[in-house]
């Protein structure tokens, strides 16, 4: 039985907040998971697993207060309307069941969103296009009708969430995501009234505002202010030696809790790509010493030595977290049982945030129970026991899919045999981790690898290539290959439909050359179908490596699929730094000795560049060679039960190899 590490106990105090009271220090700050009022159980279900695992408050994300405020497609929860109290009160129960806090972040999200549910005319300071859409619609200007409205919608939100039976109530003023937000700052705020101009009139309606909900729900809620100090897109008056400050200075001990981050998202969620565990330390360092009321902040926090550091220098007293209560739900209580090896760790691939980019609800890479707490019914911690534990499994492919899978099965008490050809395990991992900004990704080998060699029934092999005929020889129950894919050499991709005339020539080079240590020279043209991380990665290590490296991409943005990870701006700021040269709407048509032949997507123009090499990131192939033998071989009877997961069933990213490996553990024997 292990406890508690004394080092830790300060992440264990109890704090004070307002009129209420928290167990601990760990705290999971508001993040959307994109379920909204229509997706409550799930919501209710995702919510209560944190709770479950110790944190001491569970803050739900920005929850609307006004038609005029949404996300929409994205699902927000929402407290616009009496009949929102009882669902929501449903969802508070359920995170007060675990002795957590309930908090709430009541928000309005002005111009960020467009109101489309409500077809309404979204909000604004000043008249302003939606900054994080595309649609040809421009916010309104509020007048002091719509702000007085404004800010009784805030107070009516309020007390229906004081129904509900929330502890911790929320003004939100971050991320460039909030009306008043959007009052503080000069870029967007053109007034000329008394809400305009000088910073006393550009922080009234926070102060109103906060003065309002404080009047409302004071005595019996918590009021928190979600405030971002530093606005790290772009100039601004948000900033710490300005605004930033000031805002805080102004209102100090107004709130009974200061949650504070950077803005925009892509710099309070920095990827791991760009971004360390405790980033933001710099900017909010200066809170504690502004205000005696208690401050949150965030960091990719996952060790508890850097926990204990922010709330003993006196920097933080509670520690926030959204990631990495996503990845590991029960990072709480780990900690609290001294068992700091079994923390799943967040990866910082922002993978989560993607899915909530694209509309839909929350995934996780390290934690495929993310999101399917109720569709599927998984638990973070708990495995459903093997319905037979005689009956065994051979998995074959050490990665991130077949990990997953011989863990969750190993968990569940089968005798598990895991083979792979490799002398490490992780699969694609292996050698991607080594790429430029990628090592925080080695987690998820590390995770699973340290949980099944805590198992007597989960037998290890590398360096152990099967065939089919080892596989029928070993007469397992059932069989799982996950023997993954391999980049492809034809230039076959989302716009090429037939192989690049010259792919064949010795000069010619894929991501596998990359990975396995066969760099080229010289001129180097990185030619990019895929849009995610793989091509600017080889980018950036070639540049390094002394090559001066060229990009192309078909896409008319570079790298587009890092934009839904948060990362596309850092990425292009990045390779800009390196000297790569970024060519956008371009195709290959053809690769000849010393040159390339590039299309303009737009126009169809042919041009050449010389280029001593290339390196061509379309598309990849799965390697199930050994699985359609051994598919003949089932066929005939000679192989009991089989299934193909992760790359070899289809390539795609980690977090769908490792979905796939817990499906398959999940559901043997089902
Ligand atoms: P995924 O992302 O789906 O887990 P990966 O490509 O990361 O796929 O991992 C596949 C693993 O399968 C690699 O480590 C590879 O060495 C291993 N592998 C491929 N073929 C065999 C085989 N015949 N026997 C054992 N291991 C194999
Ligand atoms: Fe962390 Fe990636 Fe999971 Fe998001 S998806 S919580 S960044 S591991």
């Amino acid at each position: 039985m292990t406890t508690l590490d004394p080092r830790y106990n300060i992440l264990f105090e109890p704090l004070q907040i307002g009129p209420v009271r928290t167990k601990n220090r760990f705290y999971s700050v508001p993040h959307a998971i994109g379920m909204g009022m229509v997706g409550m159980d799930g919501m209710i279900a995702f919510r209560a697993a944190r709770a479950e695992g110790g944190w001491g408050v569970i803050c739900v994300e920005e929850t609307m207060i006004h038609e005029t405020s949404d996300h929409a497609p994205l699902k927000t929860p929402e407290l616009f309307l009496d009949e929102h109290i009882a669902p929501t009160a449903r969802l508070v129960e359920a995170i007060k069941a675990h002795g957590a806090l309930a908090a709430t972040e009541l928000a309005h999200v002005g111009s960020s969103g467009v109101a489309w549910q409500a077809r309404a005319h979204p909000l604004s300071s000043s008249s302003k296009f939606p900054h994080y859409h595309i649609n040809p619609i421009t916010a309104r200007t509020v007048d002091k009708k719509d702000i007085a409205a404004f800010r009784q919608w805030y107070v009516d939100a309020a007390l229906r969430a004081k129904s509900a039976g929330y502890d911790i109530v929320y003004v939100y003023c971050a991320h460039d995501l909030s009306l008043l937000q959007d009052f503080l700052v000069t870029n967007t705020n053109k007034r000329t009234d008394e809400y305009g101009g000088v910073f006393e009139n550009r922080v009234r309606l926070l102060k109103e505002t906060l003065s309002d909900v404080k009047d409302a729900v004071g005595g019996s809620c918590a009021v928190a202010v979600r405030f971002a100090v530093e606005e790290r897109r772009w100039q601004s008056n948000l900033n710490i030696r300005d605004d930033g400050r000031r805002v805080i200075e102004t209102l100090a001990d107004v709130p009974d809790l200061w949650d504070v981050n950077v803005s925009d998202w892509s710099f309070d969620s920095g990827s791991s790509r760009f971004f360390e565990e405790g980033q933001q330390e710099p900017f909010i360092n200066f809170v504690k010493q502004v205000t005696d009321k208690p401050v949150v902040g965030v960091g990719r926090f996952t060790s508890p030595d850097a926990m204990v550091r922010q709330i003993k220098s006196g920097i933080l007293d509670l520690i926030g977290a959204a990631r990495p209560s996503i990845s590991d739900p029960f990072l709480p209580n780990k900690i609290q049982e001294g068992r700091i090896e079994d923390i799943r760790e967040c990866i910082g691939c922002n993978a989560c945030i993607a899915e909530l980019n694209h509309y839909t609800r929350v995934r996780c890479t390290q934690n495929p129970s993310a999101g399917e707490e109720h569709l599927q019914g998984w638990h973070p911690e708990d495995y459903p026991a093997a319905h037979d534990a005689s009956q065994s499994i051979l998995v074959i492919g050490g990665g991130p899919a077949g990990l997953e899978a011989a863990t969750t099965l190993g968990k569940r008490g089968y005798s598990v045999t895991l083979a792979d050809a490799g002398t490490e395990w992780g699969g694609r991992l292996v050698r991607e981790q080594k790429l430029p900004r990628l090592s925080a990704w080695g987690r998820v080998v590390d995770y699973r690898l340290s949980q099944m060699q805590q198992m007597t029934n989960v037998d290890l092999y590398l360096d152990s290539r099967l065939s089919a005929e080892d596989v029928v020889g070993f007469e397992a129950d059932h069989v799982i290959v996950a023997t993954g894919a391999k980049w492809r050499g034809d230039g076959l991709g989302r716009n090429h439909h037939d192989a690049i005339p010259g792919h064949e020539l010795d000069h010619v080079f894929t991501p596998e050359d990359i990975l396995n240590g066969r760099l080229p020279e010289g001129e180097v043209i990185v030619y990019d179908e895929d849009y995610y991380y793989m091509a600017s990665s080889i980018a950036e290590l070639l540049a390094a490596a002394g090559c001066k490296v060229t990009f192309v991409t078909t896409a008319s943005d570079p790298v587009p699929w890092t934009a839904m990870t948060l990362e596309m701006g850092h990425v292009i700021k990045s390779m800009n730094e390196k000297g790569i040269e970024i060519v956008v709407g371009h195709s290959i048509a053809a690769i000849e000795s010393g040159a390339v032949s590039l299309t303009r997507e737009l126009t169809k123009e042919e041009g050449k560049r010389s280029a001593d090499a290339v390196v061509l990131v379309t598309g990849q192939l799965s390697d199930d060679a050994l699985y359609h033998e051994l598919d003949s071989l089932r066929d005939e009877g000679k192989i009991k039960s089989l299934e193909r997961i992760g790359d070899c069933l289809g390539p795609g990213q980690i977090a769908q190899a490792i979905f796939d490996g817990r499906k398959a553990g999940m559901n043997f024997g089902k």
